[in-house]
């Protein structure tokens, strides 16, 4: 039987508290998610009938700060997954040190199937159903897989007339106008390429000198992809939910980026070029290259594919593409991986950045952004680096020990424990 997602996040603490020689009562609370809403809620559809959705909102910690974590529409969404997602981010928010503890949501819904308008009214209405528990000082929801800067619009607008107050705070990845940060869209992937540059520079490799293939070509797949081969890397192969592409001596990123943001619902499997053949989203994971980024969903690499694994390098742009039964096997074949929690908290970094400018109702320039996001990517990872090497121990584990040791600290400095 296939384990729960939370079984590999208790793995996860576990093992971080062996690493740091935790007593389990120090720790224990970490294992337990604060709280979790489940809510079911109708929604009248175009043609006038009604039709009910089930949703989550999940708070995993709010010891270092408020909630921090983004909103997931999909057709497999579950309490299993939204409470891992939640823990993870705890952790991630941990890792780079921002003031934040982890939450998640989630509606289990296929978004390709609504039109604009039913979309909308799905989001109002979930967003009224999770007021209670959201907001700028309690929990702060932000884009995830097919959510985007105008779902955070409907949502904020919507928090706003429950409060009677315009409260940009409570959602980041807004558009600008409306109170986003300049540098966020392009945050997640623009932090997986300074990753990628550091873990590179670790062990004396340049950038210029390896392959890499892309899982999954949305906001943080796609962005990664563009970042990276403007850093100069060859990027040989990208896949979406139609499949994948792949192109020995490097495929025209800019052109297949302008192919799929030409108009919503454009896919790998309508774009040609000369030269390409067609693999299957199991194949980007196993070709001949230096650096695999799975930038899709969880559980992409298992036990079942991870020995047939040929990259050096794996850096994880989704949250959880990498089962543990996996890590085992890659790390025993000398396969380095830098964590989601390191990897893709470029994004929640600067969800932090956005949150602080609307406080304050004093915004950036995008240079500020940019850079600010930069030193702190540098710093976590190589504070994860540091603490691998002394401890002989995998990049996860030591992101793990790392965050973990900054929220038992918070919680016995407050008296949590
Ligand atoms: P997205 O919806 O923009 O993109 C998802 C991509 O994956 C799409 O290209 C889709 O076609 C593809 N896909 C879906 N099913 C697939 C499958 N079975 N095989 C291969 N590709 C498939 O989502 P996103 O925001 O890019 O998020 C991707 C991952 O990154 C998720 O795990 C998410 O939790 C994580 N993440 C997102 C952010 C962010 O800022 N958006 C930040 C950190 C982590």
């Amino acid at each position: 039987m296939e384990k729960n997602l939370y079984d590999n996040v208790i793995a996860c603490i576990k093992n971080a508290a062996d690493i740091l020689g935790l007593e389990e009562k120090d720790y224990i609370s970490v294992m337990y998610p604060e709280s979790e809403l489940k809510t079911t809620f109708p929604v009248k559809m175009d043609d006038g009938s009604i039709r009910v959705f089930e949703g989550y909102r999940v708070l995993h910690s709010s010891v270092r700060g408020p909630g921090k974590g983004g909103i997931r529409y999909h057709q497999d969404v579950n309490a299993d997954e939204v409470r891992s997602l939640a823990a993870w981010m705890t952790f991630k928010c941990a890792v780079t040190g921002i003031p934040y503890g982890g939450g998640k949501g989630g509606v289990c819904v296929d978004p390709t199937k609504l039109s604009r308008d039913e979309l909308e009214r799905l989001t109002r209405k979930f967003t009224e159903r999770i007021a209670p528990v959201i907001g700028p000082e309690r929990d702060i929801p932000a884009p995830d897989v097919n959510t985007n800067g105008e779902i955070m619009a409907w949502i904020m607008d919507t928090y706003s007339k429950l409060k009677g107050a315009d409260t940009p705070g409570v959602v980041t990845g807004k558009p600008i106008e409306i109170g986003g940060s300049l540098g966020r869209t392009e945050a997640t992937g623009r932090g997986i390429s300074i990753a990628l540059r550091e873990i590179l520079k670790d062990n004396g490799v340049n950038m210029g000198d390896v392959s890499v293939a892309v899982q999954g070509m949305g906001n943080v797949g796609s962005i990664s992809a563009k970042f990276i081969s403007q850093a100069g890397a060859k990027i040989v192969a990208v896949s979406d939910v139609s499949g994948g592409i792949y192109k020995e001596s490097g495929l025209d990123i800019p052109g297949i980026l302008a192919y799929l943001s030409q108009k919503r619902g454009n896919l790998l499997s309508g774009y040609d070029a000369e030269g390409l053949s067609r693999i299957s989203n199991e194949e980007i994971l196993t070709l001949p290259v230096d650096v695999l980024v799975p930038a899709a969903l969880e559980r992409q690499i298992t036990e079942k594919n991870a020995a047939d694994v040929k990259a050096k390098y794996i850096i994880e742009g989704a949250n959880g593409p990498t089962t543990p039964e996996a890590d085992d096997i890659l790390a025993k074949n000398g396969v380095v991986l830098v964590p989601d929690i390191l990897a893709n908290a470029g994004g929640v970094v600067v969800s932090y950045f956005e949150w602080v400018q609307n406080l304050q109702n004093y915004y950036w320039d995008e240079n500020r952004v940019n850079e600010s996001m930069e030193q702190l990517m540098v710093k976590a990872c190589k504070e994860i680096f540091d603490l691998a090497r002394e401890k002989s121990v995998t990049l996860r584990k030591s992101a793990y020990a790392t965050a973990l040791k900054k929220i038992v600290a918070t919680a016995k400095l407050k008296g949590v424990v």
